[in-house]
């Protein structure tokens, strides 16, 4: 079942073109990667789908919905940022249950979904804690948690672990591996980090000048490259 489809997506910022006609389809369930050099697209890509950013033209669908018009709210996604965004002023608990706030869902529902994804992400015991108390890592981890307890149909990422050191780096990439497992979600998952890519995927979006260059499973574009730009990418290790 198809979680997720672009139909010639294109943006425009001004006279611009940054996306210039993207097809894609997401299978639900299915961890996809995008991957590309600095200003290709991606992270525009991931605002369309999430709705902070229009789409000049082209057809959006989520589950067999369009959702061009959608606000972002309604489209069942949720977006984790490299800076992770998290509330100053809230603790974690009420950075994880804003969401749910905002569409006014009532106290108990919030309470019991925000203790659920405390559980999964092993965050209860920084519940009562405020953003500038914790490490970057737990910080990463409450944007997930928050992510997790709006329910959403798709996960968006964009290069979520790029503020981390190595070691964490290659801790959480394990914990978003086994997260996907467990709830299943579709996950859409922008990274510089080739062993990122290769680990996670099972679909890599070669992504270049706003347009798809190469779509495959890791392996595909490792063995069969259809060209040195995407060999580049994903062959040689950098
Ligand atoms: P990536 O995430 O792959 O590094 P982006 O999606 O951030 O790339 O940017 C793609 C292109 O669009 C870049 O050339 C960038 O300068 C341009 N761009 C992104 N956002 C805006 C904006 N709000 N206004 C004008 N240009 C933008
Ligand atoms: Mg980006």
């Amino acid at each position: 079942m198809t979680s997720l489809s672009l139909s010639n997506v294109k943006k425009h910022f001004g006279r611009v073109e940054v996306i210039r006609g993207v097809d894609l389809s997401v299978d639900r369930g299915e961890f996809v990667v995008f991957v590309g050099p600095s200003g290709c697209g991606k992270s525009t890509l991931l605002r369309m789908i999430s709705g902070l950013e229009d789409i000049s033209s082209g057809v959006l669908r989520i589950g067999d919905r369009i959702v061009n018009e959608m606000p972002p709210a309604r489209r069942g996604v949720a977006m984790v940022f490299q800076s992770y965004a998290l509330y100053p002023h809230l603790n974690v608990r009420d950075n994880m249950g804003f969401g749910l706030k905002v569409r006014k869902a009532p106290a108990d529902e919030r309470a019991r979904r925000v203790a659920e994804a405390a559980r999964t992400l092993k965050l209860e015991p920084l519940l009562d804690r405020f953003p500038r108390e914790l490490s970057g890592g737990q910080r990463q981890r409450v944007a997930i948690g928050r992510a997790i307890v709006g329910n959403p149909e798709v996960f968006l990422f964009d290069e979520p672990l790029s503020n981390l050191d190595a070691e964490l780096r290659v801790h959480m990439r394990s914990e978003i591996a086994s997260l996907h497992k467990r709830l299943g979600s579709t996950m859409i998952y922008v990274t510089h980090d080739q062993i990122e890519a290769m680990t996670l995927a099972d679909k890599i979006v070669v992504l270049r000048d706003g347009l798809v260059e190469q779509v495959g499973t890791p392996r595909e574009l490792y063995e069969r490259p259809d060209n040195l730009f995407v060999a580049q990418f994903i062959g040689s290790p950098k």
